[in-house]
């Protein structure tokens, strides 16, 4: 039956197949009941998703496997493989959206979005549908990666973007229709914002910030950094010019941190006023910063900062930027996270001119996985797979983006990548 809360092996799908092997993750009390062999959803994606999905499965069950568990795959459709099942105008099925929602824990490949004309980003709309309003990304150097800084290193960041609100919201009308002629009366005669829209076509969007999701997403942020022993938690805004979107987020922040926390959390303010920038033992700081200051803090003073918790759009640009430092795309993991699911994606997109290549770098996709493992408590299955991606690079076994940054080394394969990190998997076990 799909669509309930919590599936037991019961579901029917029309194009998706159940796998027999697994049981499904189930929510129990706060948290998940994870069985043995966990059913999991996989999106392969777009383009090099072919590449890089298969990859990581690979690498995800050897190390379950290494660590006493296995994981049983049950493949679901979205984007090019969606339209071949289910006809030329499904791009997302509701049954994709169902099986993830019933099983709770997925993986997903990258996906096509057109720019300008055509559907919208598959990517947001999942994220929406699900209601997975926090995108979280680790950021974190692997050693023989090559960086353009210095001492990527220093770079250990993990980006909390709001995924639900803000410009991504999808309110955003085209200019020339009667849509957007009446937003813009609306806006001058009623609201009284005149002179402001210049003459001639405008397209307007609408971007909304609301006391809930800036709530909800602060609140995950600092629950990880107390989780995780981090130091402190930046939010990142423009509230110096948007203030009444950008500018409560901010406030309604530190709402959450001043009010839900107790001694655990402490704001930047309080610090030094009252305590001369003497942190208690254990606690986390609460500070903002204003988001193109923050983009070039994390290049000029790296190693101060550690969870950020930002809007939809100032996360997708710092995230990124931060990403650039650790080697860019290829190796920059992330997930989405709802109340009791996860879907874990890499940052990067379906790089259609690589697509079915064998080609590409499959460290993201992998280590967004480790993102999933760790979700599920598999930290042991989680650790291996770090281990062993750093083993295979530090040996200079290597994809086509990073061969060509390094001096030497050998140019693998995506599979062949793969098969070196499983063989360094049961090396390390
Ligand atoms: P992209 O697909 O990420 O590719 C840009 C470049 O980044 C590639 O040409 C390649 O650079 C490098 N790259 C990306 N992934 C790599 C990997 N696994 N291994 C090695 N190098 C990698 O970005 P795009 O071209 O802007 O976007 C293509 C499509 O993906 C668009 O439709 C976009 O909307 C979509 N997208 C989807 C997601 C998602 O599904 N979450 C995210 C972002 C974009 P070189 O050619 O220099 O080697």
């Amino acid at each position: 039956m799909a669509g309930m809360d919590d599936p037991q092996n019961e579901m029917s799908y029309e194009q998706i197949e159940v796998p027999d092997e697994g049981e499904a993750i189930t929510a129990e009390g706060e948290g998940l009941s994870v069985p043995e062999t966990p059913v999991i959803p996989i999106i392969y994606g777009d383009g090099i998703g072919v590449d890089v999905a298969p990859a990581a499965q690979t690498v995800l069950e050897a190390a379950a496997n290494a660590t006493g568990n296995d994981i049983s795959w049950m493949r679901v459709y979205a984007g090019e493989h969606a339209r071949e099942r289910y006809g030329e105008e499904v791009h997302l099925p509701e049954e994709t959206v169902s099986a993830i929602r019933d099983y709770r824990v997925a993986i997903k490949g990258p996906l096509t979005t057109p720019v300008g004309a055509g559907f919208r980003s598959l990517n947001v709309a999942l994220r929406k549908k699900l209601d997975l309003y926090a995108n979280v990304r680790p950021t974190y150097h692997i050693d023989g990666v090559p960086s353009p800084v210095k001492n990527p290193g220093q770079m250990d960041m993990v980006t909390f973007r709001e995924n639900t609100e803000d410009v991504y919201a999808g309110i955003e009308f085209e200019a020339g229709t009667d849509e957007v002629e009446k937003l813009k009366r609306f806006v001058e005669e009623e609201m009284g914002a005149r002179d402001v829209i210049h003459d001639g076509p405008v397209g307007i969007g609408v971007k909304p910030i609301t006391e809930y999701g800036s709530k909800r997403l602060v609140r995950r942020a600092i629950d990880y950094a107390l989780e995780h022993d981090r130091e402190s938690v930046t939010l990142i805004h423009k509230g110096n010019i948007m203030k009444f979107t950008e500018g409560a987020f901010r406030d309604w922040g530190y709402e959450v941190a001043e009010e839900e926390y107790g001694d655990e959390v402490i704001t930047e303010d309080t610090l030094w006023e009252e305590r001369d920038g003497d942190a208690p033992e254990g606690s986390v700081v609460v500070n903002d910063r204003i988001a193109d200051n923050m983009l070039q803090q994390v290049l000029t003073r790296t190693d101060e900062y550690d969870v950020l918790a930002t809007m939809n759009l100032n996360g997708d640009y710092i995230s990124d930027a931060c990403g650039a430092q650790i080697g860019g795309l290829g190796i920059a993991p992330g997930a989405n996270f709802g109340d009791l699911r996860c879907l874990a994606e890499p940052v990067h997109g379906s790089a259609p001119k690589y697509a079915g290549q064998d080609k590409v770098n499959p460290t993201a996709m992998i280590l967004s996985g480790r993102i999933m493992l760790e979700y599920l408590g598999w930290e042991e299955a989680a650790s291996l797979v770090r281990e062993a991606v750093e083993a295979t690079i530090s040996e200079k076994t290597v994809t086509y983006d990073l061969h060509r940054q390094i001096d030497g080394g050998e140019k693998v394969a995506t599979s062949e990548f793969a098969e070196a990190i499983v063989a360094n998997i049961e090396t390390l076990a």
